[in-house]
Parts: structure tokens; C-alpha cells; sequence
């Protein structure tokens, strides 16, 4: 059991540059008692998070009460802010189907991901604005969805400010500044007939989203650019309530985000972590933060992978080391998939372009192998915290509905969370892919908080 968790040796034709390629980078093998021991650690954190007793999972309650029941109607608009592109969309849903989906996609540069707050959200307030008016709809009430792919402390379904920016996002003036009620004071400044009913996490909008798909749907999950997940857990066991529960008596659920990007920020993961991933903190836009994340996310796996990659050239075990940016997580997708099809041309290609200098065949292998590392370490963690939760749920059957790039193009990550999900934990689960949480989640779930308030009055 303890070893079914690592991935078979390197072989070369010199076995000894082999065992010191394994050697360099043994810091990245975790095996299955380390990762009992992380879930161990998850546990505690979660439970403490709950009880609003320090700890690095803040367990955010979300104030979502429901999932679909296919009674959903009507026409929402929808903003995805937090991975690479900004999008709107406009979603109409019939009988809990969608039926239509425009979407329009946004740059944001820079300067305005780094720059002032109250800048990014007027500049959100003018893509809203353009949106509505190619669709020509200017003149049309409207309800809006926001997902917001930032931890948040909410304080209603529709309402919360952001705790910290994560990513790529660092914008000044923003601490605790509810981000709804800016975004709407920004759209109303445009007289835009627009009310945001909802503000969520992505990881939310997915779990909604994949509910939709398959009734056994329980956990969100996204593997992006960051990590994170959800999960419905007892109203009884959450202890910060500002708003009244929705549907009180009636839901004896509530959905939380747990924010495990932020897992072991006050130390108590510092025994997995290793030099490679104290250079990709110390390399990264918020420092000292989101470290479990680092071990994730599609921001930070080509990282991992160049700092690897620079240290086994260090060690004279490859030609050169890549210089700092030259590699993203599409390498480590790329390396993968020719590693399992036992192929080097195009790893080759791209060490070429990424480093210069001769490279051969066998140090793509070894490259191929630090990848593959990366990628392991990186769905072990995923599959722990995974794990508890469906322990925790203790249903017949959980389904995980996940999202977000690294999920749908790593050529393996899918296969080995379920490889590692079963081995960790004894309950039947399956792990679904849920698109677009953000744009259809972020829909069905203002059409559950019209039902709700409806019903309520
Ligand atoms: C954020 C989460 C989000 C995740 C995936 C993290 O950086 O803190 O709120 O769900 O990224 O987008
Ligand atoms: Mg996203």
C-alpha cells in the first residue's frame, strides 16, 4: 500500500545517473504514510476551521442551502473573474436545462490585475455594459451571478468582502470591501439594469453546476490555474451564520468552500515541503501565501517543474537548467503525455527552445521524469483532501464534479486522483467533469436563490 503511491522508477541506460536523478529529487516522492499523516493534519484543520478556531482552512460558509431540483428558469447574466480571462456570459435556463449561453471573453492586463481595486471593477462594470449592449438588452432588468474565484468572507449569499487576492490578482485598496455591492455600485454608475443576486466561488459554481448533471453530486472541486474545493456539509455543524440559514428547518445543509489553497499556511505542512517549492514561493506574486496551492495550481506546476529541472543540472544530471519563466504547466501536460506514450521528440523540441544547448534523448527521459513527480505530488494532495471530504459525507456514493485547466488538459491527473481517492479512502465515489461551473453554476445557482426567496415569502 505504502509505495502504490509512487510512480514506477527512471530507467536509463546508466543506472547510476538514474538513482541520483531519484536521489535529487526524492523530496517530491510522498508516500501513503505521508499522505495519511496530510489528511490527518486536513481533518483537524477542517474541523477547527468549522468552529471558527485558528486554522489554515477558513471553511467559508457560502450560504448556498440547495442544489438544482430542474425547476430553474429564467435569463441571468454571469461574470467569471479569477483564472486567465474575464468572461460574461448570458444563461437562460427552462425546466433547470440550458437552453442558451453567450459568452463574450475579456483581457485583463496587468496593470489593471496589479493596480487599484475600484479601477478593475469600473473596468468589469464597462465590459458588463458592452456585453449587454451587443445583445441589445440594455433596456432589460436583469439578475447577475458573480463568481468570484478569491476567498471571501460572506456574509450572505449575495454579499462579501475578499480576504486575500491569489494568483495573478494583487490589487491595492481592497481589504474589506465587499465586492458585490462595488460591483454594483460600478454597474449602476453606467445605469445598467442590473442587480448581482448572488456572489460565489467557482468551486461552488462547479459543485452546482455538476449537481445538475448527476443527483450524486456532493463535492466541487477545480484544478486550475489555483486549487480548491466544496462540499455540502450539515447547517449544524457551521458555526458563523450572519445571514439567517435560507429555508430555515427546511435545509438542513449548507455548502462550504473551504479554501485549501491557503492549507498549512501556518505551518503545520512543513513537513512535505521541500527547497524546490521554497524557490517557487519566493518566485511567486504573493509570497508566503496560498503554499499548498503552490503545490497545485496550473500558475505554479511549470515552475516546480523548472526549478527541478535546475537542480538536476546543478548536479551535473542534465545539460542546463532553464532559465526562470521558460516553462509552464503546458510543458509538464506535454512531457506527460509523450512519457506515457513513450515518446521524447517533442520534450526535446521544447528543452531546445525553453534552454538552449545539446540535450539527448535520455535527459528528455529524466526531464519526463521530474514532470512526472510534479504531477504525482500534485494529484496526491488533491486526492487527500478529496478523501476526508467523502469520508466525512459518508454517502452510498459521492460524485466529485471538477473543473478548471489542469484537470481537463494534464493527460493523466484524472486517472491518478482516482487511482489515489480509492487507495486513501473505502467509499464509492467517481469524479465527474462539470464545464463551465462558473458560467452555467453561477446561473442555476441565482435561479435557487429566486426559488428560495419565492417559496420564502
Ligand atoms: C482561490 C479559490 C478558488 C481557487 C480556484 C484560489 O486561489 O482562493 O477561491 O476557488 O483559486 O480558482
Ligand atoms: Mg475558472
Amino acid at each position: 500500500w505504502e509505495n502504490k503511491f509512487l510512480p514506477p522508477p527512471l530507467r536509463l541506460d546508466d543506472p547510476v545517473r538514474a538513482l541520483k536523478v531519484e536521489a535529487c529529487l526524492s523530496g517530491l516522492a510522498l508516500r501513503g504514510s505521508a499522505l495519511r499523516r496530510v489528511a490527518g493534519v486536513f481533518t483537524r484543520e477542517m474541523t477547527r476551521g468549522l468552529r471558527q478556531q485558528p486554522s489554515s482552512l477558513q471553511m467559508e460558509n457560502t450560504y448556498v442551502p440547495e442544489l438544482p431540483d430542474g425547476t430553474e428558469e429564467g435569463v441571468f447574466l454571469a461574470l467569471d473573474l479569477g483564472g486567465t480571462n474575464f468572461r460574461v456570459l448570458l444563461v437562460e435556463l427552462r425546466a433547470g436545462r440550458l437552453v442558451r449561453e453567450d459568452v463574450k471573453q475579456y483581457h485583463i492586463s496587468d496593470e489593471l490585475r496589479l493596480g487599484p481595486g475600484e479601477d478593475l471593477f469600473s473596468f468589469l462594470a464597462d465590459c458588463v455594459q458592452d456585453f449587454v449592449r451587443c445583445e441589445g438588452m440594455e433596456d432589460q432588468e436583469m439578475s447577475l451571478g458573480f463568481t468570484f474565484s478569491f476567498p471571501m468572507k460572506q456574509h450572505s449569499i449575495s454579499s462579501g468582502e475578499l480576504i486575500t487576492w491569489t494568483k495573478s490578482f494583487k490589487c491595492g485598496g481592497m481589504a474589506g470591501v465587499d465586492v458585490a455591492a462595488l460591483l454594483q455600485r460600478c454597474l449602476r454608475a453606467r445605469r445598467l439594469r442590473v442587480t448581482v443576486r448572488v456572489l460565489l466561488n467557482d468551486t461552488t459554481g462547479t459543485l452546482v453546476a455538476g449537481a445538475q448533471l448527476d443527483r450524486r453530486v456532493g463535492i466541487g472541486v477545480i484544478l486550475g490555474t489555483g486549487s480548491n474545493g466544496c462540499y455540502m456539509e450539515r447547517a449544524s455543524a457551521v458555526s458563523r451564520w450572519e445571514a439567517a440559514p435560507a429555508r430555515r428547518g427546511r435545509s438542513p445543509d449548507v455548502c462550504v468552500d473551504v479554501e485549501w489553497g491557503a492549507f498549512g499556511d501556518n505551518g503545520c505542512l512543513d513537513f512535505i515541503r521541500t527547497d524546490l517549492d521554497r524557490e517557487v514561493d519566493a518566485r511567486s506574486l504573493l509570497v508566503g501565501s496560498f503554499t499548498f496551492e503552490k503545490y497545485i495550481g496550473g500558475k505554479y506546476l511549470g515552475d516546480l517543474l523548472r526549478a527541478a529541472l535546475a537542480r538536476l543540472a546543478g548536479a551535473g544530471l542534465l545539460p542546463r537548467a532553464p532559465p526562470p519563466g521558460s516553462l509552464t504547466s503546458a510543458h509538464l501536460s506535454l512531457f506527460e503525455e509523450e512519457n506515457e506514450n513513450g515518446e521524447t521528440t517533442r520534450t526535446l523540441d521544447a528543452l531546445r527552445a525553453a534552454c538552449g544547448g545539446r540535450w539527448g534523448e535520455q535527459d528528455a527521459l529524466v526531464a519526463q521524469h521530474a514532470a512526472r513527480l510534479a504531477s504525482n505530488r500534485a494529484a496526491q494532495l488533491v486526492s487527500v483532501c478529496v478523501s476526508v471530504l467523502i469520508e466525512r459525507m459518508a454517502r452510498p456514493h459521492v460524485a466529485v464534479a471538477v473543473d478548471g485547466s489542469v484537470f481537463k488538459r494534464h493527460p493523466r491527473i484524472g486517472r491518478l486522483m482516482d487511482t489515489y481517492i480509492a487507495l486513501l479512502q473505502p467509499l464509492p465515489f467517481s469524479l465527474m467533469g462539470a464545464e463551465d461551473g462558473s458560467g452555467k453554476g453561477s446561473a442555476l445557482t441565482a435561479a435557487i436563490a429566486a426559488r428560495i426567496a419565492a417559496q420564502d415569502n
